[in-house]
Order: C-alpha cells, then sequence, then structure tokens
C-alpha cells in the first residue's frame, strides 16, 4: 500500500531574511529569496551585502599591497624628510593608506554583524600598521 500524499504540505518552507537593519538590532521582516545554496536574504539585502563585500574586499587589497610594498616610511625615514614637497606626498600616500584600512575594519565589522550576526569582527593582523601610520600622522 502506497504510503499517504498530502498535496497541502508545502515542499520548502519559506524563511525570513536573516539581516539586521542598519541599526544593527531589527531583523528584516522580509523572506529570504536570495542566497546559495539556501536563500539568506531578501532581494536588497543580498545586494548590499555584495556591494559592502567587494567595497571592504577592495579596501583589504589595498591595504595588503601597501604592506608588501614597504612604503610605510619608518621613524628613521620620517626623521629624514627635508623637503615639504616630499612630506606632501607621504602624507597624502598615507591618507589614502588609512581611509583604506577605515573602509576595511568598518566595512568587515557591520558586514559581519548585520549579514552573519556575529558581534564585532576586526582582523588583528590589521592592528600593526595602524600603529606605524598614527605615529608618522602624530609626528608630521
Ligand atoms: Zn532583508
Amino acid at each position: 500500500m502506497p504510503g499517504p500524499h498530502n498535496p497541502s504540505t508545502p515542499e520548502t518552507a519559506i524563511t525570513q531574511c536573516r539581516t539586521l537593519e542598519e541599526d544593527e538590532a531589527t531583523h528584516c521582516g522580509k523572506p529570504a529569496t536570495e542566497g546559495y545554496p539556501c536563500p539568506e536574504r531578501c532581494k536588497i539585502h543580498q545586494q548590499q551585502y555584495r556591494t559592502m563585500y567587494c567595497k571592504y574586499k577592495e579596501a583589504a587589497k589595498h591595504v595588503d599591497e601597501v604592506k608588501q610594498s614597504g612604503s610605510i616610511p619608518t621613524t628613521h625615514e620620517i626623521e629624514l624628510y627635508g623637503k615639504l614637497e616630499v612630506v606632501l606626498k607621504k602624507i597624502n600616500f598615507v591618507r589614502k593608506y588609512i581611509e583604506a584600512v577605515r573602509v576595511e575594519r568598518t566595512g568587515r565589522r557591520i558586514h559581519g554583524t548585520r549579514f552573519f550576526l556575529k558581534s564585532a569582527f576586526i582582523s588583528s593582523s590589521k592592528q600593526s600598521p595602524m600603529l606605524t601610520v598614527t605615529f608618522f600622522i602624530a609626528f608630521m
């Protein structure tokens, strides 16, 4: 005898979008329709997720390139700067680096909090160059 067939039972349950709104406390109330392998977000939050991910990954790439290039001046190098033109060029370089670090750190934290419901997620590997840069700015 074949098992009972119940056509009213849904094949897949509709889940709610797992994203927190910008207040980082309120859950999105829309159905999750986007994501792989299982839908985890609504269409709007999936777009935000992708945009934010690309933005902080791009910033992280810049941060890593600067770190690997060894372009962040040492204290001794800073002491040897004698021309205003060189100083201004280095300040501009460091400002761009600081902005990339800020974008990456903020992006990772917000991304983890809103889309993965994690508390502060900040890579400690980014701490050291920041201290050097902070010293550089304070020295100028
Ligand atoms: Zn949503």
